[in-house]
């Protein structure tokens, strides 16, 4: 063993490959059953393919990085709508005009359309806390009713706090549409695995030097101890790519790293459509945030639809959660560079990922990140 890897999502796979490629022989640690981390799907009973884990659309500004997905497997062009629905009425998101029109009467409506074209001239979008200040009452009025009805009540859901709690600035990426154009999102490659995330990562781990071992924790074999990292009582000379959570690595000295979880309830209706778009938010429901229905993600023919609601809740330790989302704060930033501190003063261990970083990685992010950690092993 050459190159020793430890968690088998996009960025331990994606490196693996890579140096395998190079000639080093990659023994590839997981703690889970499966390959993919969170992008693993798989086929259910009815037949549909979901995704164990919530839903994955590959979508990147960088032609480079989806250049790379396509050389293991094939990709369809899948341009993501989403939806919200409250108070019995679904609407398009990004909010578009045709949110207007089924909140507001016709003549309002109109006046309304009329007055954001007007002053958001020459463009687009714009983000809800932008529209949130504008001088003109009617167009504020209408980014409060956003904020009061959607982003408040779903974002204080996600994070587990309450409403009146949530800061608008939070809000800051979150586009409002000055037209009636759909889709989730802007970038120029959207795209879905023609067979399914868990072919593309069976191919990509298809290599004789990459030896993948599933059901085991590295943590209870890896140990570090005065600038130095062992598996069992081995000492590790080869690099060693961590792409867990980092506390877990150093038995949480500096306390838990926050996360939120998710918790996915699984359903099948005899219904061959349970909502207008593959996600939608709820955001007045009580507990749960929003619905993937996966027959519309990617299209797939047949009968009856399963669907899965999606329940943020708290990450606990030894509840067998999985960490979805790092909580992101000034305070949990500081924790999390106390870990790295430790972290480094190991020479031959890179932490790297989206847990092990400890930042919200997109696919594109985390692959772009895989691949620039595969340059500084070669250096
Ligand atoms: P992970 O996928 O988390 O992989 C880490 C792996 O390490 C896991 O398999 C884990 O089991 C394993 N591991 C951890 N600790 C150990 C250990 N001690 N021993 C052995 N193995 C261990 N991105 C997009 O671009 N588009 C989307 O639409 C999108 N939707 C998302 C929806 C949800 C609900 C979530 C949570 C994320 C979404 N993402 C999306 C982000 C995407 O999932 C990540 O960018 C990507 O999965 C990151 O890969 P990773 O390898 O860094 O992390």
């Amino acid at each position: 063993m050459e190159l020793l890897v430890v968690g088998c999502g996009l960025t331990g796979a994606v490196i693996a490959r890579e140096m395998a490629e190079k000639g080093k022989k990659v023994l590839l640690l997981e703690r889970r059953d499966h390959v993919g981390g969170n992008m693993y799907d798989f086929k259910d009973e009815h037949g549909y393919l979901v995704q164990k884990y919530g839903p994955h659309i590959f979508h990147t500004t960088e032609k480079s990085l989806f250049e790379y997905v396509k050389k293991f497997e094939e990709w369809n062009e899948f341009n993501l709508c989403c939806g919200a629905c409250w108070d019995e009425t679904y609407t398009t998101t990004p909010f578009n005009f045709s949110t207007i029109d089924k909140f507001y009467p016709p003549e309002k409506a109109k006046r309304l359309k009329e007055k954001l074209q007007a002053n958001f001239e020459g463009r687009k979008t714009a983000s809800v806390v932008e529209v949130l200040s504008h001088p003109d009452g009617e167009i504020r009025a209408y980014a409060e009713f956003l904020f009061e009805n959607d982003y408040a009540p779903y974002t204080a859901k996600q994070w587990g706090v309450s409403p009146k709690d949530i800061d608008p600035s939070v809000l800051s990426r979150v586009p409002l549409r000055f037209s009636y154009e759909e889709g989730y999102f802007d970038d120029p490659y959207q795209a879905m695995p023609k067979h399914s995330f868990t072919t593309f990562f069976e191919k990509l781990l298809n290599h004789p030097n990459i030896d993948v071992k599933l059901g085991i924790d590295a943590t209870e074999h890896l140990t570090i101890h005065q600038g130095k990292i062992y598996y069992d009582a081995d000492c590790l000379e080869i690099p060693v790519i961590y792409t867990g959570p980092l506390d877990e690595l150093f038995g949480c000295v500096y306390g838990r790293l926050p996360y939120r979880s998710l918790r996915f309830e699984w359903h099948y209706s005899e219904q061959d459509s349970i909502q207008p778009a593959p996600v939608v938010a709820y955001p007045k429901e009580d507990a749960f945030t929003r619905i993937t229905e996966y027959k519309k993600l990617p299209v797939q023919e047949g009968r009856g639809s399963t669907f899965a609601v999606e329940y943020p809740i708290p990450y606990q330790e030894g509840q067998k959660m999985e960490p979805y989302y790092p909580v992101l704060t000034n305070e949990s930033q500081m924790q999390y560079e106390q870990y790295y501190m430790l972290a480094s003063r190991v020479k031959n261990l890179i932490p790297c990922g989206r847990l092990a970083d400890f930042k919200y990685y997109n696919m594109d992010q985390a692959l772009k990140r895989a691949l620039q950690v595969c340059e500084m092993i070669q250096e």
